[in-house]
């Protein structure tokens, strides 16, 4: 939050103000454009969020196949844009005030300052990574940060789990039987770090 001087009301541009293009994001995008209310998404990086990452998506409805994540988020993107939604990526929000005007917030962005009647937040999460070598260029291909997601893809593959806490463990029970051997290492905050903990056959 931050301090908020007088606003004219005609500086009101928009009706929802959406803080993120990730799947969250460009599905309220739909909701709201198509529904008449003007719509502008604001998007640090470019849209797609963590999905647009992925090479294949397997649990996405109306795709038997399965989709890449890059074109599944492109067809989300276009699909909020044909309703009339404004898109501005590369544009990081650094914050919002909900006092400016009696149901008029201000969000101040890297290159401007907005005002909406409504700020919806889908700013989304980003994954603990390890920072080790590979890790950028196998992400979505290899490395995963979602058992759920992807334990089907690694059936009957030997597969490492990184992870303090107990949670990604218990997740093996999701895919039973989709890992040859599993071997589990405590969290540590660089791969040199990682204490081999134990390993199992699943
Ligand atoms: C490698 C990988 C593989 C995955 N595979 C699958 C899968 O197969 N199936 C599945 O169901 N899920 C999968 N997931 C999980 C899925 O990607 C997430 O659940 C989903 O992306 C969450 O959507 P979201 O819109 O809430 O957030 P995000 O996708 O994180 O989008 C949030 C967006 O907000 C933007 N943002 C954040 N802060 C700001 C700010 N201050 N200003 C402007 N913009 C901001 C971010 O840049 C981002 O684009 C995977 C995730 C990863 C990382």
């Amino acid at each position: 939050m931050v301090d908020s001087p007088e606003v004219d009301p005609a500086a009101v541009q928009y009706d929802v103000i959406i803080i993120g293009a990730g799947p969250a994001g460009l599905s309220a995008a739909v909701y709201t454009s198509r529904g008449g209310l003007r719509t502008l998404i604001l998007e640090r990086r470019m849209a797609g969020g963590q999905v647009a990452m992925t090479e294949m998506i397997e649990n996405y409805p109306g795709f038997p196949e399965g989709v890449n994540g890059f074109e599944l988020m492109e067809l989300m993107k276009q699909q909020a844009l044909k309703f009339g939604a404004e898109l501005r990526e590369i544009q990081e929000v650094e914050s919002v005030a909900v006092d400016t005007l009696p149901g008029v917030k201000r969000v101040i962005a890297s290159d401007g300052t907005y005002y909406g009647r409504a700020v919806i937040v889908a700013t989304g999460v980003d994954p603990q990574s390890l920072n080790c070598a590979g890790e950028d260029t196998f992400m979505g291909r290899g490395v995963s940060f979602c058992a759920t997601c992807d334990g089907a893809f690694f059936r009957d593959k030997t597969v490492a789990v990184i992870g303090g806490a107990t949670r990604p463990w218990r997740r093996r029970s999701t895919s039973p039987g989709s890992r040859k051997k599993c071997t589990w290492c405590i969290a540590a905050t660089s791969c040199g770090r990682i204490g081999l903990s134990r390993s199992a056959r699943a």
